[in-house]
C-alpha cells in the first residue's frame, strides 16, 4: 500500500502486481513485457484466460510498442478523447506477449487522464496491461478499499487514490473494422464517438452477427445480493433486506433496508458499484435497480445493470 506513484511503479518494474486508480475504476497492472507477471493478473483475479487485457500508456510514443499499425480513424479518436476513458482496438504488435491479448491478433489500448495515474504510468515507463482490480465477476472497484477486499494477499501493492470519478469502465471501440464498432459502452458516449468519426456500429448482446469483445460475454459486476431490474420504483418490493437504487425515489423509502436515489446518470454510474458493495456489507438480499433511458451514459449504465442481474 502506498500513496507514492514512483514506489508503486518500482514494484511493477520488479515483476509485481500493482492496483492503481484511474478516472474510470481501479485497475490491476503488470509490465506488459514480463509475461509471467501478466499471467499472475489472471490468477489473482481468477479471470477467464480468454478475456484480453487493456494496455495503459502515458505517452503516444509508446503506441507502436504494442500496436502494429494505427488506422486513420484511430488518429481522429485519439486526437479528441486521449487522454481519457476511450479504449481503442488495434492490430497487435508481434513482440507484445500473447498473454496480454489472450491470444488475439488485436490489442486494446488506452491513455488514462487522471494525473495520479499518469504520474504512475510515466514512472513505470513500460506499457501496463490492466483489467479492473476486482475478483472476476464482482463489481468493479471504485475505491482502494474495494480492491483490498477482493485482492489483499494476492498482489504486491495498491496505489491509493480517492473514489474514482466515472465509476464505469472505458468505452471500447474497434478501429480494425470499417465502420469502427463500439464493443463495450462506457464512460464516453456512443453519441460522442459517432460525432467524431461518423458511422459506427454498436455491438449488442443479442446481435450474433456483430463483432464481439470476449469480456462482454461474461456475467459480471455482480454483488452477492441478487440484482433485479425495474422500470419504475413502484415495481420494487419493499422489505428490510431489500435495497433500491435508481433515478426516481420510491414512494416509501423507509420500507427498504437501504435506498439510494441518484440525481442523474453520471451520479448513478459514479455510485453504482460502491452501492452494490455497501449493500453486501449491510446484508441486503435483493437490490432493485432502476433501468435508465438508453442514451449517453445511460447505455453503459443499462449494460452494467443487465449484466449484474444476469444469472
Ligand atoms: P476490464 O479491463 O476488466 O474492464 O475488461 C477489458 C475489456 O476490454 C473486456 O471487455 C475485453 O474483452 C475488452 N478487450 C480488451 N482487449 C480486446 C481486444 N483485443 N479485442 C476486443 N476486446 C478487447
Ligand atoms: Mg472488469
Amino acid at each position: 500500500m502506498t500513496a507514492v506513484p514512483e514506489e508503486a511503479a518500482s514494484m511493477l518494474r520488479d515483476g509485481g502486481l500493482v492496483a492503481f486508480p484511474t478516472e474510470t475504476v481501479y485497475g490491476l497492472g503488470a509490465d506488459a513485457f514480463q509475461p509471467a507477471a501478466v499471467r499472475r493478473i489472471f490468477e489473482a483475479k481468477e479471470r477467464p484466460a480468454n478475456n484480453p487485457l487493456i494496455v495503459h500508456l502515458h505517452a503516444r510514443a509508446q503506441l507502436l510498442e504494442v500496436a502494429a499499425s494505427v488506422p486513420p480513424v484511430a488518429e481522429d479518436l485519439m486526437g479528441q478523447f486521449w487522454p481519457g476513458p476511450l479504449t481503442l482496438i488495434f492490430p497487435k504488435h508481434p513482440d507484445l506477449p500473447t498473454v496480454v491479448t489472450a491470444g488475439l491478433e488485436t490489442v486494446g489500448v488506452r491513455m488514462p487522464r487522471l494525473p495520479l495515474t499518469r504520474r504512475f504510468l510515466a514512472a513505470c515507463d513500460t506499457p501496463v496491461p490492466a483489467p479492473s482490480a476486482n475478483r472476476s465477476g464482482r463489481p468493479s472497484p471504485t475505491h482502494w478499499r474495494a480492491v483490498a477486499a477482493d485482492l489483499d494477499g494476492r498482489i504486491e501493492c495498491i496505489l491509493q487514490g480517492g473514489r474514482t470519478e466515472a465509476g464505469v469502465e472505458s468505452t471500447v471501440v474497434d478501429c480494425t473494422t470499417a465502420p469502427p464498432a463500439v464493443l463495450r459502452p462506457g464512460a464516453i458516449s456512443v453519441e460522442a464517438v459517432r460525432e467524431c468519426v461518423g458511422r459506427v456500429r454498436v455491438a449488442t448482446p443479442d446481435d450474433r452477427t456483430a463483432p464481439r469483445s470476449p469480456g462482454t460475454q461474461h456475467r459480471h459486476y455482480a454483488p452477492a445480493a441478487q440484482v433485479r431490474l425495474v422500470d419504475t420504483p413502484a415495481d420494487a418490493v419493499p422489505a428490510s433486506t431489500h435495497a433500491y437504487i435508481g433515478l426516481a425515489p420510491p414512494a416509501r423509502p423507509e420500507a427498504f433496508g437501504r435506498t439510494h436515489v441518484a440525481a442523474d446518470c453520471a451520479a448513478y454510474a459514479h455510485d453504482l458499484f460502491h452501492y452494490f458493495r455497501a449493500c453486501d456489507a449491510a446484508g441486503m438480499e435483493i437490490i432493485f435497480a432502476q433501468t435508465v433511458p438508453p442514451a449517453g451514459l445511460g447505455r453503459a449504465l443499462n449494460d452494467r445493470l443487465r449484466r449484474a442481474a444476469a444469472r
